[in-house]
């Protein structure tokens, strides 16, 4: 496929396993397994990702496909993997760290990742905030002045209708204390149509507005991704990204490099590589730690700084989010010389003091 090219939807969102089975994107006799699956977690394939798929099997596919697997839950899976719940003080708040804290406006999303760790959460039900529950919640961030960053996530925020989303943004930017606002979406690459002047519109802050992108594979970032962000852009709201290392999809040195830089190509700048929380039934996308670091220390050198994101684990239980490397500065020696060593990206090593 053409990612220069304008896509041109063919057909509406895929819902269910018989949508996906008349699609050709699962074969029929796994018609009950998928319907096991649905009792569990949602599905929705809109027309800018579905068209992306080049082969049920595809690296875009195995994100939203659901499969059977999911019904199979491991021991260490859980259905809070970064303890969102415990961390709750009012409905749609979630406090983690001392100067910002997360707002779910709603937990609809434009589809829905089969590795997702709010999967249990996430779904067309809604878990839209009534008007009572948002104004509680702008009440808190009123209450705690050491709140200066709001991280719209859900969900997906840019679901939101534009007059939603105004009024969330108004009123939140008229907070003293808070000065960033950021948005945690998928819709760029999944429904880009939705970036609509008046949703533009509602996002004018006298915040700091910053938009998180969630992509996993280059061809995500097509014509009509770089579009949506360049209208992002064009309202002076910088975009970064966010990836999960997944298994099946970009776990090779080459599905890495090939994203990182369709990120800087669509003028995002690559922010967190995510190891996968252990949401339940997602044991298939996991790549080992040791793994991950060797596929980002092969990058080192070869791709450019601006392209470099963090590799990072959210610690089980909410404990916050920590780098997992790779390392380059070797341990000091016993005899505590104030020289020190390092490795360089091709694997010698070196003394600086
Ligand atoms: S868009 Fe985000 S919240 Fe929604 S299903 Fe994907 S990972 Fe989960």
């Amino acid at each position: 496929m053409n990612d220069d090219a304008p896509s041109t939807p063919h057909q509406g969102t895929l819902r269910t396993a018989d949508s996906l089975i008349q699609a050709g994107l699962v074969p029929p006799d796994q018609r009950e397994a998928l319907l096991r699956v649905a009792r569990d977690y949602a599905t929705a394939i809109p027309p800018a990702f579905s068209n992306l798929i080049e082969h049920p099997d595809d690296p875009i596919a195995r994100q939203v496909i659901p499969d059977p697997r999911e019904s199979t839950q491991q021991p260490h899976e859980d259905v809070d993997p970064i303890g969102d719940d415990a961390l709750s003080p009012v409905p749609g708040v979630v406090h983690r760290y001392e100067d910002r804290a997360l707002l779910k406006p709603l937990l609809i999303c434009p589809l829905y990742c089969r590795f997702c760790f709010r999967r249990e959460h996430v779904g067309p039900g809604g878990g839209l905030l009534s008007d009572e529950a948002l104004e509680a919640a702008f009440q808190w961030f009123e209450a705690h002045p050491k709140i200066r960053e709001v991280i719209l996530t859900g969900g997906d925020p840019l679901m939101l209708s534009p007059r939603r989303m105004e009024k969330i943004i108004s009123r939140l930017s008229a907070i003293p204390h808070i000065e960033t606002i950021r948005l945690h979406t998928r819709v760029p690459v999944a429904a880009p149509e939705r970036l609509t002047p008046a949703l533009l519109d509602a996002l004018e802050s006298d915040c700091s507005v910053w938009v998180v992108l969630h992509a996993n594979h280059a061809r995500e970032l097509g014509h009509d991704a770089r579009l949506a962000v360049r209208s992002l852009l064009s309202r002076a709201i910088p975009v970064l990204s966010q990836s999960v290392l997944l298994r099946g999809v970009n776990d090779t040195a080459e599905a890495l490099e090939d994203l990182f830089r369709a990120f800087i190509k669509a003028r995002v700048k690559p922010y967190y590589l995510h190891h996968l929380d252990p949401a339940p039934g997602t044991a298939h996308f996991h790549v080992p730690v040791e793994e991950g670091r060797a596929l980002l220390a092969h990058l080192r050198g070869r791709v450019t700084g601006l392209a470099w994101p963090t590799y990072v684990v959210d610690i089980p239980g909410g404990k916050g989010k920590v780098p997992l490397g790779p390392d380059y500065l070797l341990p000091q020696s016993e005899d505590k010389n104030p020289q020190r060593q390092v490795k360089a990206p091709n694997g010698t090593v070196h003394a600086f003091t």
